[in-house]
């Protein structure tokens, strides 16, 4: 039988909204150093709103709207709910999607009306050698928007900017964290400058942006190797195998089952601040223990 300070702490745990999935590894959480969070859903609220949209020469903001959204529909991500969200306010019709694919950690494609249309990010335009208005494109992303591009037959014909919100309580943790003395990193999918932006606003120590899904679990590897030893914060399906390397994975509540089921803590309430009562619990739990 589990000793009884560990019976009340699960109990104090419980009340407090964090959800312990793995003992071995929670008992380690006192000893952890760093804390790597994902970046969307995490240190933000990952509720997109659709800013601007950046029409090409002989293209509405309408056409590029109505061809973004209506291969969204078919993607569960913070960026496509976003795109989506924005046809309600502005009536766009949808049109007819076959051959819906997403390329991982790179955006989606799919033939709209029989054509091919592609929603990406800016690393897949860039490796595509495919050109656009750079100095709008970096003003917008210093501002902290995420920018994706619309592709036609291959062609780069507008760009949508959306914006997301820093959670309060992540600026909050940041802070805990540091007066802790613990080590604060973003891992995220997103654009450098948008990254560098967030981190500024949080004060975030380090961070590695442009991370393609599946490299968010080898890279908190490379920080582990560097000698810290990491939680890691995330609330998606891409960060699921970063959350199994981390010494401890801590899932955000209102994240995919995916995430959850992988995490040894789950945040019932979604609060980044409890990644810090997490590891005082653990000290607190296991310190009265030979
Ligand atoms: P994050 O680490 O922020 O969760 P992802 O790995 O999910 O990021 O995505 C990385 C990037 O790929 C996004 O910033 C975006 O540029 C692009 N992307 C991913 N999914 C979509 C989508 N459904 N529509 C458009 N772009 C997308
Ligand atoms: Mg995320």
């Amino acid at each position: 039988a589990a000793p009884l300070v560990v019976a009340v702490s699960t109990a104090i745990s419980a009340k407090k909204g964090l959800l312990i999935r793995n003992r071995a590894n929670f008992e380690g959480a006192r000893n952890l150093n760093a804390v790597v969070f994902d970046k969307t859903g995490t240190l933000t609220k990952g509720e997109f709103g659709v800013t601007d949209i950046i029409p090409n020469e002989g293209y509405s903001e309408k056409e590029i709207l109505k061809l973004a959204a209506s291969l969204e529909q078919n993607s569960e991500h913070p960026i496509a709910k976003g795109i989506v969200k924005a046809t309600k306010d502005k009536g766009v019709q949808l049109g007819k999607v076959t051959d819906f694919e997403s390329i991982t950690g790179k955006g989606i494609q799919g033939t709209v009306n029989g054509k091919t249309v592609n929603v990406v990010s800016p690393g897949y335009v860039n490796s595509h050698n495919l050109t656009y208005d750079q100095r709008l494109f970096n003003k917008m992303s210093e501002e902290g928007k995420t920018v994706v591009f619309v592709l036609l037959e291959d062609r780069l014909i507008g760009m949508i900017a959306l914006a997301d919100m820093v959670r309060e309580t992540a600026k909050e943790a940041i802070a805990t964290l540091k007066e802790k003395g613990i080590h604060t990193i973003m891992l995220t999918g997103d654009n450098n400058k948008v990254a560098n932006w967030v981190a500024g606003q949080l004060g975030i120590d380090e961070v590695y942006a442009e991370v393609l899904p599946d490299d968010k679990a080898n890279q908190v590897k490379k920080i582990q190797d560097k000698g810290w030893k990491v939680a890691m914060t995330g609330d998606g399906v891409n960060d699921a195998p970063a959350l199994a390397t981390a010494d401890l994975g801590i899932a955000i509540g209102a994240g995919t089952d995916v995430a959850m089921e992988t995490a040894d803590i789950v945040l019932v309430k979604s609060n980044p601040n409890d990644v810090i009562a997490s590891m005082d619990l653990s000290r607190k739990t296991y310190r009265k223990m030979v």
